[in-house]
């Protein structure tokens, strides 16, 4: 989807701080982190919010949810984390390509009230 901001960081066609790429997965760093680790896993796929995943995507969740714990380790929030999916407009999506946050590197109650 070529007006899909994930999509054409997928392709390259707009630069991001990746920490990791396999062939269905990319990891990059937020843009606007509200922590001292915040990044977003994101299937290369365009699938555009949680309610657009089909029972043949279970597989693609599955490595994304392996994957969020070992690239939070990788990048220092070793001791615990949080992640996030911000699901459509009443979940404050802001970017309709599905996306993991993986929040840590401090101590998340003292800076994220909910
Ligand atoms: P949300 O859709 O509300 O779960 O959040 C979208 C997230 O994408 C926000 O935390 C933004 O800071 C982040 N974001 C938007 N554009 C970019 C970008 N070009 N590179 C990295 N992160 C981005
Ligand atoms: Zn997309």
């Amino acid at each position: 989807m070529s007006d899909c901001i994930f999509c054409r960081i997928v392709a390259g066609e707009i630069p991001s701080q990746k920490v990791f790429e396999d062939e269905d997965l990319l990891a990059f760093k937020d843009i606007r982190p509200l922590a001292p680790v915040h990044v977003l896993v994101i299937p290369k796929k365009h699938i555009a919010t949680l309610f657009d995943v089909s029972d043949a995507d279970a597989p693609l969740l599955g490595r994304i949810m392996r994957k969020v714990p070992q690239i939070a380790a990788e990048q220092g929030a070793d001791e615990g984390f949080r992640t996030i999916v911000n699901t459509g407009r009443m979940g404050g999506q802001e970017v309709y390509h599905l996306h993991v946050h993986i929040i840590g590197g401090a101590a998340l109650p003292a800076m994220i009230k909910y």
